[in-house]
């Protein structure tokens, strides 16, 4: 379809079948999209490969911009269990988002915004409120054209706001799912207005090698890329995962099946290395797949091997030591609720060239009396108390707390992390026996943390978050300080309950420090004990904006006072 046609499409949405918003200063064919899908099962890393992919274009010149488009009804990711979805990861600009979006922002190195990050019920909440303000015009809404028009105007929209190169559009879920259908018809169209060498379609399958037969099977892969060819949506590139590395003749058996040339089937065994995995998609030509099918003219591409450079920089060939840090939270069971810390440890592994343990303490099991706490804390040389909610696992928390304190442990207390180290300093150094955050207890006498003026006016679960990046004050000749090496750091932080000011005072004649504030409001932000060998907490989370060769500074201090 040419440019003339598309904006001919777009000025008669209302009586035309077409229904093609498209944005102020949009140009077609100005972007190009690649469209990242996964077949047979889910949970095989699209948002790994969609990182990889981000990042070998980056490293070729090209801006990307990526977008995950998710299947679920929620608006957001704000009120989702981490332990069901995985971690909520948080952007600057306060949207909660799917644990993807952090790893595109650490594979980019960029911050990404709420354009990046799409939900079913985002489209639908929206077309219901256009339609109540009638702006459809009398006509009855529909699947398609409008579902799948809408959607198609947030992936132009994108292109438009981020001024990128190329739009990745990963679609959550596997083909064959009813949930993201439209989606994935939305994308057919997308290429079908755009034109083939402006959208690509990358299908992310499994090649399954069950023990029983020692051989690997395609069966299952070329059934799900059947189901997306049904839906009218060639593949241009097949990425096949699987345990061990991918047979020639499976290659060729899904080249033959799926029409896609044998080059632009790419086997993506398991790796030990994530860090490794952009470099292998582009030994195995992945890169040129994409560029060969966008008509990109590779030659007009800058190289300079600065990815060969970041993979050697991320590789821990001859770890110098090893250290175990402790993780002290709830969802120990879902790895993915921490996500975000993991990789921050990972970014201070890659820095320090050492190899760091992670050791899962659940803090339920120390409350209840199952675990002892130093039996626990044994063997750990840092300790990491994480963001949370609820009284399920508190008091757990607060005893391992109050072990690090009095054993001189190194300790990070994140968001909840430091409401419990705020608990525990003023129950058992200030003698608060009642000291309590009244999430927990909303009768206690001594608040340490509570509810600000501010927040109390907002009703509703989630209305009342702080959400989002915030600048804060750091206090000179801290510790703080000498971690940021500024007076002036941002952080994201999603919380809803602070620091009671009137308690302050006597948290400071005790040797506790607020090494950073809120610029405006007296609102503490950082905490540490000054006399300890370290002990930070942070009313933000340092771990989301912690990022490959740019580790978290709180995440460096602590590491490093345990080597
Ligand atoms: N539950 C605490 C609050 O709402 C901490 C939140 C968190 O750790 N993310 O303030």
């Amino acid at each position: 379809m040419g440019e003339k046609q598309l904006s001919e499409l777009s000025k008669k949405t209302v009586d035309s079948e077409f229904f093609t918003l498209i944005p102020d200063g949009y140009k077609k064919g100005k972007v190009k999209y690649v469209v990242i899908t996964g077949s047979v099962i889910s949970g095989i890393g699209k948002g790994t490969v969609t990182s990889s992919i981000a990042k070998l274009l980056e490293e070729r010149g090209l801006k990307v911009s990526p977008m995950k488009a998710e299947a679920y009804y929620n608006v957001d990711a704000g009120t989702l269990n981490p332990f069901r979805h995985g971690e909520v990861f948080v952007l600057d600009d306060g949207t909660e988002t799917d644990m993807d979006l952090g790893s595109y922002e650490r594979f980019i190195d960029r911050n990404l915004t709420k354009e990046n990050y799409l939900t079913t019920g985002k489209i639908l909440s929206e077309i219901i409120e256009k339609e109540r303000a009638g702006k459809y015009l009398g006509r009855d809404v529909q699947f398609i054209p409008h579902v799948t028009g809408e959607t198609k105007k947030y992936f132009r929209q994108l292109a438009v706001d981020s001024r990128a190169d190329v739009v990745l559009i990963e679609i959550g879920g596997t083909v064959g799912d009813y949930e993201n259908m439209y989606l994935l018809e939305a994308a057919r169209q997308l290429r079908y207005e755009e034109g083939e060498e402006n959208v690509c379609f990358i299908n992310l399958t499994y090649i399954f090698e069950p023990k029983t037969l020692g051989e690997q099977k395609s069966k299952a892969a070329q059934l799900g890329i059947k189901k997306m060819i049904e839906m009218g949506l060639m593949p241009d590139i097949v990425i096949c995962r699987s345990e061990n590395p991918v047979h020639d003749n499976i290659r060729e058996k899904i080249s033959v099946f799926s029409n896609v040339p044998l080059n632009r089937v790419i086997g993506l065994h398991d790796s030990e290395n994530f860090y490794q995995i952009p470099l292998m998609l582009k030994e195995k030509g992945l890169d040129k797949a994409i560029f060969e099918s966008l008509k990109i003219e590779e030659k007009k591409l800058q190289n300079n091997n600065s990815l060969e450079k970041w993979t050697e920089a991320m590789t821990v060939k001859n770890p110098k030591k090893k250290i175990t840090i402790g993780i002290a939270g709830k969802y120990t069971g879902l790895k993915d609720s921490y996500i975000s810390i993991i990789k921050a440890l990972e970014h201070c592994e890659a820095e320090f060239k050492v190899k760091i343990e992670v050791k899962w303490i659940e803090a339920t099991e120390i409350e209840t009396g199952k675990k002892k706490v130093e039996d626990v804390i044994k063997g750990v040389d840092g300790l990491i108390v994480p963001g949370g909610y609820g009284k399920r696992g508190a008091e757990g928390k607060i005893e391992c707390v109050k072990y690090c304190r009095e054993k001189n442990i190194p300790f990070l207390g994140i968001c909840y992390g430091l409401q419990m180290a705020l608990i525990e300093f003023a129950r058992n150094v200030l003698g608060k026996e009642d000291a309590n955050t009244i999430e927990i207890d909303s009768e206690t006498k001594q608040p340490v943390i509570c509810l600000l003026p501010d927040q109390k006016k907002i009703e509703g679960l989630g209305g009342n978050n702080r959400l989002g990046g915030f600048d804060i004050k750091v206090k000179e000749n801290t510790i703080a300080f000498k971690l940021y090496g500024k007076n002036t750091i941002r952080e994201r932080f999603r919380h809803r309950y602070e620091c009671n000011p009137e308690f302050i005072k006597e948290f400071e004649e005790k040797g506790m420090v607020f090494s950073g504030k809120s610029p405006k409001v007296d609102i503490m932000q950082i905490l540490e004990l000054p006399k300890h060998k370290f002990f930070l907490g942070t009313q933000f989370h340092p771990e989301l904006t912690s990022r490959p060769l740019k580790p978290s500074p709180c995440f460096k201090g602590l590491i490093k006072a345990c080597l």
